[in-house]
């Protein structure tokens, strides 16, 4: 008697068919997810995130009605210093670069924006407007435009957006070698949770990978910002005011997924860019 090994499986429960509506719910998500789709969607939303960023941001910048004189006094100079380091960087548009202060943060200047911005814009807490000296601002804003020119915004989105499609075409790959397109309803669950497996890896890279090219933007921004004397050694003395209001400890451990570099590790590379006083 010839009995086979198949006829001993219990046979495999097939997935049900999907329904119209299921059906065409798939084939728009398989759409959006085309790279014909991604990677240009992607783009222009880099290249536009500056202006999303601000009407996210318009919720935390301080209403001028709630402001004083004097701090509206404050936001207008510092607007034109902006303008003047601007200048003085050789930055095309100087008179379309906008200063936002916000009370959303405690300490912080940042900007999401790059040369081609209709409206370049730093983003200020309101206690580094009442703390730092216009020398300080000077260096602050000297290195914020050098972000600005460098479009070190678009460097990091563009090897963010470069590096998580390689990660999904190594997870669809991997996931496509090891499990065959018709599959029951638990290799499915399988296959799923080792193609998640692979995207939480390679996420973890992505962010990794994404820290320390933001870490070099900053260190390139203040080398940028060094070149004149007198602007590094405002750098510098705003790195250390920062640093004494902050008290920020040193990371360690977790450094690698720090985007800025430590603030004494900034200074230590701007003492040997700034002329010894
Ligand atoms: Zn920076």
């Amino acid at each position: 008697m010839v009995s086979t090994v198949e006829s001993c499986q219990p046979t495999q429960k097939s997935l049900p068919p999907k329904t119209g509506s299921k059906r065409a719910l798939g084939h728009l998500w398989s759409w959006c997810k085309s790279p014909w789709i991604q990677y240009p969607l992607s783009t222009l939303l880099l290249f536009k995130s500056d202006e999303l960023i601000h009407l996210y941001e318009k919720r935390f910048l301080l209403p001028t009605n709630i402001l004083s004189k004097s701090d509206r006094g404050k936001i207008d100079a510092a607007k034109l210093l902006f303008n003047r380091v601007g200048h003085e960087m050789n930055f095309a548009n100087t008179d379309k670069l906008e200063v936002s202060v916000s009370s959303k943060f405690f300490l912080n200047a940042w900007t999401a924006s790059h040369r081609w911005s209709k409206n370049p814009r730093v983003y200020l807490s309101d206690t580094i407007l009442s703390h730092f000296s216009t020398e300080q601002l000077k260096g602050v804003f000297a290195h914020e435009v050098s972000h600005i020119k460098n479009n070190h915004m678009l460097i990091t989105g563009f090897a963010v957006i470069g590096i998580s499609g390689l990660i999904d075409f190594t997870a669809k790959k991997v996931t496509n070698k090891y499990f065959p397109k018709k599959e029951d309803k638990k290799r499915v669950i399988k296959k799923n949770l080792v193609m998640l497996g692979v995207e939480l890896v390679g996420l973890t890279a992505c962010a990794v990978i994404a820290c320390a090219i933001m870490r070099q933007c900053e260190y390139n921004a203040d080398w940028t910002a060094a070149q004149d004397p007198e602007k590094c050694t405002s750098l510098r003395n705003a790195l250390s005011e920062f640093k004494r209001l902050t008290n920020a400890p040193t990371p360690r451990f977790w450094g690698a997924f720090e985007d800025h570099p430590s603030t004494d590790a900034r200074i230590a590379n701007l003492n040997k860019l700034c002329p010894a006083s």
